[in-house]
Formats: structure tokens, C-alpha cells, sequence
């Protein structure tokens, strides 16, 4: 299969066609028309097979998770997904591998609307890179630097399954059968919380999407908003599977496990009403974990008040990272 038999079958005929694309796949590079009055959003991220997914993964999770993540990544700043644009490296067209991935990835894009608008195809060991566009409303973009003292701090979801189940996916916290499959989607299909982020635009003072663990996340948006928080271990959301995995567990795989992609975002007390009247609109539970506080770095406290460290920060991968 030469790469354009290989593009025209899988990628050209495609679910979502969109008003705002003038030019699609086919032509040197895309047109597209951005709205009147929104800014363009625009983020990448890539899955590289055997460290951040293993070789035996379904090919069809592997496509929802390359999309899920970069939607993750527009979920926290507010905006709305539009496009994408995907680079593939296989070490060979394989037209099996290529359907399932190609019905996970665009059973994702159809679910929020997106188009894939481009990219490009190369031979070699097996790496997906998606770039995901996306639109918010002129300076209504979530970021990172607007948290300040006082500010209520929220994660929505849950947090840590995806991390057990790495965890027993490298043999190192061995699930049962039952347990791995009550939560193995939370690390093969991560739900990115698309419409939560839009949402958050009317009363967050800052976001951003738990990829590398709360501890480590959390932490960028205190370094770029120049304050502290204090986080309350004990208040962090867990799922049924994992509190009956909490006492061999430990509380770090939620803390610093990596892979949850929920969103942790702040809120200033004068938006308590608006947070409220708008939280059952959220298609996920939302917890409050801590509060913004002046001094710097992040004190982390056990229920009795104790000063709590997790043993790491960042997240596993199959491989160790260069
Ligand atoms: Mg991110």
C-alpha cells in the first residue's frame, strides 16, 4: 500500500465535515475560517508506543487516546475543539491496526465535533502526534497564572485509577481481573472534560489538565501564578476500586500518578454562587481539595493536619524517558 492508498482509505472519508473548513485533507495544507471574535487555541502532544502505551494496547484505544489528550489539553484552557491535524509513523501499513485505530480516534472526534483537517504519514517505529485547534471567545482563555490567595482549588473526576492500572500493567500492584476491568478505560480512554472546560470560563481564575499527577500539575499553576496552596490528601476523589486498593496503595498514584486527565482548576469566592448554579451541568463529579494560599510551594496535609509527602511526582511510564 504506497501512502496515498494508505491516506485515501483511511483518513479522507471521515465523520465530521465542519462549515468552517474551506480546504480539507487533499490539498498541500488546509483552509481553514476561525470565527469572528474568537482566538485560535492550539496545542500538540504525541503517543510513542512502549512508553506511553504498550505494544499490546487495542489499537482503537491508542486512536481515542491520542485525540483525548491534545482535547484535554483545550479542555483546560476553556476552549471549544474545531480541528486536528495527525502525523503517523508506522513501522509498516498495517491496514488491520489502521481501521481500529482510525475508529477510536474518529469515534472521539465525532463525539466533540472535530475534523481532521491534515497531516501527514512517515515509516518508522510507531509514534502518533496529534495537534488539536480550538476556539475561545476573545481573552476568555483559561490559564495558568490567574490563581490567587483564597481561591477554592477543584479537581473534577476522579483521580489515580489510570496510574493503578499502570501500575499493574508493569506488575508492580497486580489488580484482579474484575478491578482491572472496572478501571482500565481511565488509563486506555481517558475522558477529556471538553464541555466542563468551557464552563469553567464563567467563574475559574485558572485551570489545567492533570497529565503529569495533581502534585506536579497543581505546581505549575502555583509557580506561574506566584503563590502556594495548601492540598488536603484525604479530601483527593477516588473511585470504589481504588479506595479498596487505598491502605496497600497509598494515596500517591492520585497525588502523582500521572495519566488522569481530569481537570484542577480555581475558583475565587466571589464566584461561589455562579460555580454552584452551574455545577450540575458538569458530567463528572467536582471536589474541592485545597485552598490558594500566599506563601509559596504546595503544603500537602493528611486528614489530622500532618505535613504529607508523596514518595514521587510525575508520572510512570513503561519505559524510563531519556
Ligand atoms: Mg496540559
Amino acid at each position: 500500500m504506497t501512502e496515498f492508498d494508505l491516506i485515501q482509505r483511511f483518513f479522507a472519508a471521515q465523520p465530521v465535515a465542519r462549515d468552517d473548513v474551506v480546504v480539507g485533507i487533499g490539498d498541500d495544507a488546509a483552509v481553514l475560517a476561525p470565527p469572528a471574535g474568537q482566538q485560535l487555541v492550539v496545542t500538540t502532544d504525541n503517543l510513542v508506543e512502549g512508553v506511553h502505551f504498550a505494544p499490546e494496547t487495542d489499537p482503537a484505544a491508542v486512536g481515542h487516546k491520542a485525540l483525548a489528550v491534545n482535547l484535554s489539553d483545550l479542555a483546560a484552557m476553556g476552549a471549544e475543539p474545531a480541528w486536528f491535524l495527525l502525523n503517523l509513523t508506522l513501522p509498516r501499513p498495517d491496514a488491520a491496526w489502521l481501521e481500529k485505530f482510525c475508529a477510536g480516534l474518529f469515534a472521539l472526534a465525532s463525539a466533540h465535533g472535530v475534523q481532521l483537517v491534515g497531516g501527514n504519514t512517515a515509516r518508522g517505529p510507531l509514534n502518533i502526534s496529534i495537534e488539536a485547534h480550538g476556539f475561545v471567545p476573545e481573552g476568555e482563555a483559561l490559564r495558568r497564572d490567574g490563581a490567587r490567595p483564597g481561591d477554592s482549588i477543584y479537581v473534577t473526576g476522579e483521580l489515580g485509577d489510570a496510574a493503578l492500572v499502570l501500575r499493574h500493567r508493569l506488575g508492580t500492584h497486580p489488580l484482579s481481573g474484575s478491578d482491572f476491568d472496572a478501571i482500565r478505560e481511565r488509563l486506555e480512554r481517558p475522558t477529556p472534560r471538553v464541555r466542563e472546560g468551557r464552563l469553567l470560563r464563567r467563574f475559574a481564575s485558572s485551570a489545567i489538565d492533570v497529565s503529569d499527577g495533581l502534585a506536579a500539575d497543581l505546581g505549575h499553576v502555583l509557580e506561574a501564578s506566584g503563590v502556594g496552596a495548601l492540598l488536603v490528601r484525604d479530601r483527593l476523589p477516588l473511585s470504589p476500586t481504588y479506595r479498596a486498593h487505598l491502605a496497600e496503595a497509598g494515596w500517591d498514584p492520585a497525588l502523582a500518578g500521572g495519566d488522569d486527565y481530569e481537570l484542577c482548576f480555581t475558583v475565587p469566592a466571589r464566584h461561589d454562587a455562579e460555580f454552584t448554579r452551574w455545577q450540575p451541568k458538569f458530567g463528572c463529579r467536582v471536589t474541592c481539595v485545597g485552598e490558594i494560599v500566599s506563601g509559596p510551594g504546595l503544603q500537602i496535609v493528611d486528614a489530622a493536619g500532618n505535613r504529607y509527602e508523596p514518595q514521587r511526582s510525575g508520572h510512570d511510564h513503561f519505559v524510563a524517558s531519556p
